[in-house]
């Protein structure tokens, strides 16, 4: 037996403090019965929770890392029919990814159909560091790259100080792979930090998200996170 607010913030409809609210407002029932006592138990698989008239999801929440190819969006349905990171995992449930990574970025992305683990996990105060392998042209000056490391202004703000590693520089084609650590997810944020020291990004891969890693995975390949992982990111 769990918290109702609870449930329904893992349905995805909307987050804890909200489903408090609705309830409060008396906008939730259980098994057709009105509920307004915020600290009411139900059980998320037998009972039958309805907010605001529409019954919530009572699916058993899933957790999924997917080694995303490039070339894929970050998103359940496409308008332009172009593959989506949901089609790598065969489930009947309602999964999404958290947070997201560009349609020509490879790397680990985390899916599943609890929203209020999503919610928390892409909420910025828990600052979860996302580690980037880099391929970019030319060779950054350590100048440059410490401008990254003291954070750097983007149109849409400041950055977050990251950590910067040049791991190879090929001077016959002009290009280096640098590994570059940030915990935010300002849209398209890598490629706009090394673009904003003069260095276009080639290609971007994910390698790591908090203590997760992709080793072990192909670029299309998915496993199931182990309840102690799921438990050690909450
Ligand atoms: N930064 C980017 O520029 N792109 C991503 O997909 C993720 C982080």
């Amino acid at each position: 037996m769990e918290r109702l607010q609870k449930v329904i913030a893992q349905a995805g409809i909307t987050s804890r403090r909200k489903a408090e609210q609705l309830i409060t407002e008396g906008k939730v029932s259980v098994n057709g019965k009105k509920i307004t006592e915020l600290g009411t138990k139900v059980d998320a698989q037998q009972d039958e929770v309805v907010v605001n008239g529409v019954p919530i999801n009572k699916e058993e929440p899933v957790y999924f890392l997917l080694y995303k190819p490039s070339g894929v969006i970050s998103s359940v349905t496409d308008e332009f029919d172009r593959k989506v990171v949901t089609s790598y995992i065969p489930t009947e449930k309602r999964i999404f990814p958290i947070g997201r990574l560009d349609y020509d970025t490879s790397g680990l992305l985390l899916l599943t159909n609890d929203g209020e683990f999503a919610n928390l996990l892409m909420h910025p105060k828990y600052k979860i560091k996302k580690t980037y392998i880099a391929k970019v042209e030319g060779a950054p000056l350590r100048e440059d790259l410490k401008k990254l490391e003291r954070g750097i202004n983007l149109e849409d703000g400041k950055t977050s100080p990251a950590q910067v590693k040049v791991k190879k520089t090929d001077n016959n084609k002009n290009t280096s792979i640098l590994e570059i650590t940030i915990h935010e997810g300002k849209n398209r944020q890598v490629r706009r930090m090394l673009e904003a020291i003069g260095h276009q990004v080639i290609k971007l891969k994910r390698e790591n998200y908090g203590f997760l890693h992709l080793r072990g995975l192909n670029a299309g390949e998915h496993r199931e996170l182990k309840p102690h992982e799921v438990k050690q990111l909450r």
